[in-house]
């Protein structure tokens, strides 16, 4: 049923499922997302237990908000991920456009609102200027990014 947003996705669930699967699962409530800025492009990534997606549509939602650096959202991209012994992972996949990239100071997890049994993101932001690794909880899903 979510052929259509699976498409172009193998290369971005290939690099990004491995790390997930080495480690033998996942914890439900936790994600890990890969946000990187390169030039005036977002990319957005990030891996979630199938058990804290249930049947959310992605369709129309954005991973984050990032007004400082005039992101705009492309469309959610997805891919689904067989772990085995009942279990999945969702891969979500998001670009962003960004007006004012220099400017960007901060990002906002928005995924926490519509996806709400997830509690946590091992997020890691990479930039030419900053790079940033934290866990990020549902009760404070706004990031400093630097200077
Ligand atoms: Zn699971």
């Amino acid at each position: 049923m979510h052929t259509k947003f699976a498409q172009g996705l193998s290369l971005v669930g290939a690099l990004l499922s491995a790390p997930v699967l080495a480690g033998g699962g996942h914890h439900h409530g936790e994600g890990h997302m890969q946000v990187a800025l390169d030039g005036a492009v977002l990319d957005v990534n990030l891996v979630l237990p199938k058990a804290d997606f249930g049947t959310i549509d992605p369709r129309g939602r954005q991973l984050l908000a990032a007004p400082s650096g005039q992101c705009v959202a492309r469309a959610i991209q997805m891919l689904d991920t067989d772990l085995g012994d009942g279990h999945a992972d969702i891969t979500l996949a998001q670009t962003y456009d960004c007006a004012a990239p220099t400017s960007l100071s901060s990002i906002e997890l928005s995924v926490f609102a519509w996806a709400p049994s997830l509690q946590e993101i091992e997020l890691t932001y990479l930039s030419a200027r900053h790079q940033v690794s934290q866990t990020v909880s549902d009760e404070q899903p706004a990031v400093l990014l630097g200077d």
